[in-house]
């Protein structure tokens, strides 16, 4: 964010300013010495010698600035990061008591920039003051060395006068150019990490006879996956071969880092697989493009994600084109309406992006709304570990059954219910398929699977007893 706000901004207000300033010094430049050549070519080569010494100087000073404007766009992102993270997370560390940490560690970042700041802004404060010098020095070589000239009769006073103005004339865009200079470098400094975004890899391109899917059945087999996040880190999964007939409910079951959210991350081709294909109805999912796949997907997740905006617009996030009927016929279907129309302005109820003012199970309501009107034949659903109160997670059980019909899903589970409804219970353990068949036959093969339901039913949520 940093990079798009200060960065980008910084290397707009350069090119709007400071690029028309350097044009016209540098019109001016030209204009002046060309005179000056005209008037004595000897007075001109003097003025000249100051040029030199100017080279010299700002190098000595810009060696100095670069590095320490880049360190300023550094801190300046990192400080920023950290407010915004902090910001956002303010519940968690003042629940924590994490304060005084937070504080600390603010002012740590503020000093840095501060430091980084302060040395940029000294070494740059050089640049002014080299230049009054040199300025001044040219004005004494000139006046000098022309009074000398004047006495053997080379120039006329009249030429020593024009000159000195000149010679201001001359130095004046330098001046301009050395100061611009300056904010050159921190927009270069800027504009480098932008360029280090605008550099990076794109989610690989669609394959080039990747074709659009019109229509699908929902039938997803995986054949003999592996796959890997990072090269060198061994397989997160592998050898995962199962089919989901259309309509069948699938259920990913296993401990915590098993692979059941990289299941989900493959079909929705947020990462492509190593080996093995991802098919659906037969044709592997890298022929699809990614667009025309995902529009058959529909996800929801633990965490609902709310716009700013009203309910009704965060509802036709499904599909974008739906009517109001469409959205309150979806919402009903979901068993938000009663819920929305409890609420003083209904529909039009305007939500702040992170959804305070609704429940998170009213968020999941909304989000089984936004799958219905969106209408996918495959449905992802991550199942929500956290605790919601009883009435509420009847409706949404209810909602996710009515949503579930006909589609093919896939469920992280953790729900003892939803996993004995499955029609297939992929039971994945580090990364591997180590069970799979409907409850009953899994209970009967007392493996992981037999052992994980019965410590499940020993510990029973109370949703379960009373639904069970
Ligand atoms: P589960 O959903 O079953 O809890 P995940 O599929 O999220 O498990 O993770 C499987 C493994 O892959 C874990 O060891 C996790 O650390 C690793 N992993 C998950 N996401 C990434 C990622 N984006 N980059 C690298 N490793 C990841």
């Amino acid at each position: 964010m940093s990079r798009v706000t200060n960065d980008i901004e910084n290397v707009s207000n350069t090119l709007n300013t400071s690029f028309i300033q350097i044009c016209s010094s540098v019109l001016t430049l030209i204009g002046t010495v060309t005179v000056m050549l005209w008037l004595s070519p000897l007075l001109t080569a003097v003025t000249m010698l100051i040029i030199p010494a100017m080279y010299f100087g700002m190098k000595w000073i810009t060696k100095r600035t670069s590095v320490r404007f880049k360190a300023q766009q550094r801190q300046l992102g990192q400080m920023n990061g950290y407010i915004e993270e902090t910001l956002s997370g303010q519940r968690i560390i003042k629940a924590f008591s994490q304060e005084e940490r937070v504080m600390a560690k603010m002012k740590e970042r503020n000093d840095s920039l501060r430091s980084a700041g302060f040395w940029a802004q000294v070494y740059s404060g050089f640049i002014p003051k080299l230049m009054n010098f040199l300025n001044n020095a040219s004005f004494a070589l000139i006046a000098g060395i022309g009074g000398l000239l004047a006495l053997q009769g080379v120039v006329t006073i009249g030429t020593i006068v024009i000159f000195v103005e000149f010679s201001r004339q001359f130095t004046r865009p330098l001046n301009d150019l050395a100061n611009q200079w300056n904010t050159l470098l921190s927009a270069l400094a800027g504009a480098e990490r932008v360029f280090d975004v605008i550099d990076e890899k794109n989610e690989s391109e669609d394959e080039k006879d990747a074709v659009d899917v019109e229509d699908t059945q929902g039938r997803v087999e995986f054949a003999d996956v592996t796959f890997s996040y990072e090269q060198d880190e061994g397989e997160t999964v592998r050898n995962i071969s199962f089919t989901a007939s259309p309509g069948q409910t699938i259920a990913f079951v296993g401990p915590t880092g098993a692979g059941k959210t990289t299941m989900i991350n493959l079909l929705t081709r947020f990462y492509d697989v190593d080996s093995g294909s991802i098919l659906l109805d037969g044709q592997p999912i890298q022929q699809i493009r990614r667009e025309s796949l995902r529009s058959h997907l529909a996800c929801v997740l633990q965490d609902t994600f709310l716009f700013a905006g009203t309910l009704r617009e965060n509802i036709r996030y499904g599909r974008l084109n739906a009517t109001d009927e469409e959205v309150e016929e979806a919402a009903k279907k979901a068993n938000a309406h009663s819920f929305i129309t409890a609420l003083p302005n209904g529909y039009d109820t305007v939500l702040t992006s992170d959804g305070s003012g609704i429940s998170q199970g009213q968020k999941q309501l909304l989000a089984i709304s936004r799958a219905i009107l969106a209408d996918p034949k495959i449905l992802i659903l991550d199942e929500a570990t956290s605790n919601i109160d009883t009435v509420t997670e009847v409706k949404i059980q209810e909602a996710l059954g009515r949503l579930m019909e006909g589609r093919t899903s896939f469920v992280i589970a953790h729900r003892l219910n939803t996993i004995r409804k499955a029609d297939r219970i992929v039971v994945l353990q580090e990364g591997q398929v180590t069970e799979i068949g409907n409850h009953d036959e899994l209970l009967v093969r007392n493996g992981f699977y037999a052992s994980l339901h019965k410590s499940a039913v020993e510990g029973l949520p109370l949703i379960e007893k009373a639904h069970g």
